[in-house]
């Protein structure tokens, strides 16, 4: 399942490059193009799902890997003992810009509660 006009298909198929820190059968996490934190990475799932409100039942093991390659590479990255964000945005009312579920993982630099 891809979406020939959606970029993070085309960046999972290889078609448009990013700077990878991960992948397996299911994800790859990679760094965003306009980070907003020292550390900002993406985890993706390989498949095309437009957002987390469409994630269905047969999602729910995809949506725990994500989240927990998220913790893996935010680690490797070396945030764990200064913490990090996870975000996922759902809808442009939200601020998500890209229609293809991603989770983000921001660190390196203090957050304030709650988020702008
Ligand atoms: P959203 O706004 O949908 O939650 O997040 C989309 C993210 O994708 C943004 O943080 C944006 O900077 C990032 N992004 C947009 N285009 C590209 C691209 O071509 N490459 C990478 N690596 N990140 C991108
Ligand atoms: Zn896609």
């Amino acid at each position: 399942m891809s979406d020939q006009n959606c970029l993070f298909c085309r960046i999972v198929a290889g078609e448009v490059s990013a700077d990878s820190v991960f992948q397996d059968e299911r994800c790859i996490a990679f760094r965003d193009a306009n980070p907003q934190a020292p550390v900002h990475l993406l985890v993706v799932p390989r498949d095309h799902i437009e957002s987390l409100d469409d994630a269905a039942q047969k999602d729910e093991a995809l949506l725990g890997h994500l989240l927990r390659v998220g913790a893996r590479v935010a680690n490797e990255q070396g945030l764990f003992e200064s913490g990090y964000r996870t975000t996922i945005n759902t809808g442009a009312g939200a601020g998500q810009s890209v229609f293809h579920l991603h989770v983000h993982i921001l660190g390196g630099r203090s957050f304030t509660w709650p988020p702008g």
